[in-house]
């Protein structure tokens, strides 16, 4: 099985975790394309403590990297995370929904 390609700016599904079922704008992608930070997705709370930037300390929430293997594209078509297809059109790859061919790359 390919690894499902996700880029920045997709909108994807989780699949696993405690943020099941929740979708996301990607924000970036990490760790040459094996993870990804999702908007909304496995936030997670970190104590920081005081330091220059911030200067009371205290929690601030942020979103981890989820493992893209827990990630499907979402289908605005399907409504929901879907597998995915390569399709060329012309000299492009394109990326397709493999239920109803929406097409995520324009
Ligand atoms: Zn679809």
């Amino acid at each position: 099985m390919s690894v499902p390609r996700i880029r920045k700016n997709d909108i994807v599904a989780a699949v696993t975790g405690t943020s099941k079922g929740k979708t996301g704008k990607v924000l970036q992608v990490v760790k040459s394309g094996k993870r990804a930070i999702v908007e909304g997705l496995n936030p997670v709370k970190k104590t920081m403590r005081k330091s220059q930037d911030n200067p009371h300390g205290g929690i601030v929430q942020k979103d981890a990297a989820i493992d893209v293997s827990n990630l499907m594209l979402f289908c605005p078509s399907c409504k929901k995370g879907v597998r995915i297809g390569r399709d060329k059109d012309g000299d492009r790859r394109i990326r397709r929904c493999r239920a109803c061919r929406h097409s995520f790359d324009g």
